[in-house]
């Protein structure tokens, strides 16, 4: 732990950290050492990790990288963090993460930008980038993140990392602050499909404060990654698996860089055992505009919390009694306390959402969007009819440069086409080092399963890893 504290220290300028509590974090390891001397085991007991500054904290404040939230202390710890501490693990501080989760390159981030450990001029991915960064520069060996449409998959993959986003309902939201609530889900990014494992065992589990958890049994990830399956070898611990490429995620438009690397690692899964299958996701393309309907939809209803009284930021500007609006004293301080707190992706998120929600669009936008997301559900069923696992890259190019996609936020919104199909669908979804590409830099493949079959996934990943 005080190595790892030290190396936070020497490690600023990559802009991982929202705030480290030391002190805390050294008395938690000792705490884990008297319990192991006690005899306790556990792979996680003394672990250091760190959340991603949307998990609720008691000890640390929670500012979901945003200045609405800043100094936030929260009475309670999310059901993901309390699991990670019943485990063991001890905390060194909070993530660096977009706004609310809003972004793909963690320049939303209301604090600073996180920077890419493989080239600092680079983004790390987003939005869990602060998690990505703190594990790639190998400031923690683990680290918690949240996906809604790709920000566990996407940093993973640009930070040369690996991460998981499981079913959704595995990971309780219990204390997740809500960007859009039926995509978010919570996992693990680490050095290794192990690792992940081990930490989405500790983190999962039924939660009764969570109307969507899932009623399931607790599951050991780690012994399911470790499962044989049948028919297996020594030297093919894959034969059987049956690996399905959606021909839309190999598009004539995909760099070629990435698509060299995910190749490469395909024909390593077959050299495994593996075989690869032709399938069809039809609709991958839509999957953007549904996305961008039903997460802002949702945003717009979850952050209305956020108006300076119940939650967040209160604006210092006094009463205009002349104002042009004929605003009421309420009014006009929701109004200060919202426009100073939000930037500038979060309120275009609410805008988009309200209006797609409003009375004479809802039908044209939110209604038709829920339908599709239907269909492209059923497009991953039709294709694990034919497959066990789908397989492609995370994202369309590695990682980019800091500011270049800062003033087009549809361009960042493109380059979330191959991971928001399985958020929209609920399904798991991880991302492994595959390769380099352009610059140096990592590429991820990126593995989909079917609901509940992360054992599938990490079994795959660990033979390949
Ligand atoms: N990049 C996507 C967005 O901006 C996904 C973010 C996420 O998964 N939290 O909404």
């Amino acid at each position: 732990t005080k190595h790892l504290l030290a190396r936070v220290a020497t490690h600023e300028q990559l802009g991982a950290w929202l705030s480290v509590n030391a002190d805390a974090a050294v008395a938690q390891a000792q705490a884990a050492d008297a319990r192991r001397a006690a005899g306790e085991q556990g792979a996680l007991l003394g672990v250091p990790i760190a959340h991603k500054d949307i998990f609720v904290t008691q000890d640390l404040p929670t500012t979901a990288g945003s200045k609405m939230l800043e100094g936030y202390l929260s009475p309670f710890d999310a059901t993901v963090v309390r699991k990670l501490a019943e485990a063991g693990t001890v905390t060194l501080g909070k993530l660096n993460c977009d706004e609310f989760a809003m972004g793909s390159s963690n320049e939303n981030s209301a604090y600073k930008p996180a920077k890419n450990p493989w080239d600092t001029s680079r983004v790390p991915g987003g939005s869990s980038g602060g998690s990505a960064v703190a594990v790639a520069a190998r400031e923690v060996p683990a680290a918690t993140g949240t996906d809604t449409g790709g920000s566990i998959r996407q940093p993973a993959s640009f930070s040369g990392i690996t991460g998981i986003k499981p079913t959704y309902g595995v990971c309780s939201r219990y204390g997740m602050i809500a960007f859009a609530s039926s995509l978010d889900q919570a996992g693990p990014l680490a050095r290794s499909a192990e690792d992940c494992a081990l930490l989405l065992s500790a983190m999962s589990g039924f939660d009764e404060r969570d109307a969507t958890s899932a009623q399931r049994p607790p599951q050991d990830f780690h012994a399911a990654m470790l499962q044989a399956r049948d028919g297996a070898t020594a030297a093919q611990p894959l034969k059987g698996l049956r690996i399905g490429l959606p021909k839309e995620f190999f598009p004539a438009a995909l760099a070629a860089d990435v698509n060299g690397a995910v190749r490469a690692a395909l024909a390593e899964l077959e050299k495994l055992g593996a075989t690869l299958v032709d399938v069809s996701l039809p609709r991958t393309e839509l999957s953007i505009p549904v996305y961008y309907i039903i997460a802002p939809a949702e945003a717009s209803s979850n952050l209305s919390r956020f108006d300076g009284v119940r939650f967040g930021h209160r604006s210092a500007v006094p009463f205009d009694p002349s104002d042009e609006k004929k605003r009421t004293a309420l009014d006009q301080m929701y109004a200060h306390s919202r426009g100073e707190g939000f930037g500038p992706e979060v309120k275009r998120r609410i805008m988009i959402g309200t209006y797609v929600l409003s009375h004479g669009y809802y039908d044209a936008y939110y209604l038709q969007a829920q339908k599709l997301r239907r269909m492209i559900a059923d497009d991953f069923q039709a294709c694990f009819r034919q497959c066990d696992v789908i397989a492609g890259p995370v994202a369309p190019t590695v990682a980019w440069k800091l500011g270049d996609k800062g003033d087009d936020p549809v361009a960042s919104y493109l380059a979330d086409i191959f991971t928001l199909p399985a958020s929209l669908a609920g399904l798991p979804g991880m991302s492994l080092p595959a390769g380099f590409g352009e610059g140096g830099m990592p590429v991820g493949l990126q593995l989909i399963g079917n609901y509940f079959q992360e054992g599938t996934l990490l079994h795959a990943a660990h033979a390949f890893q």
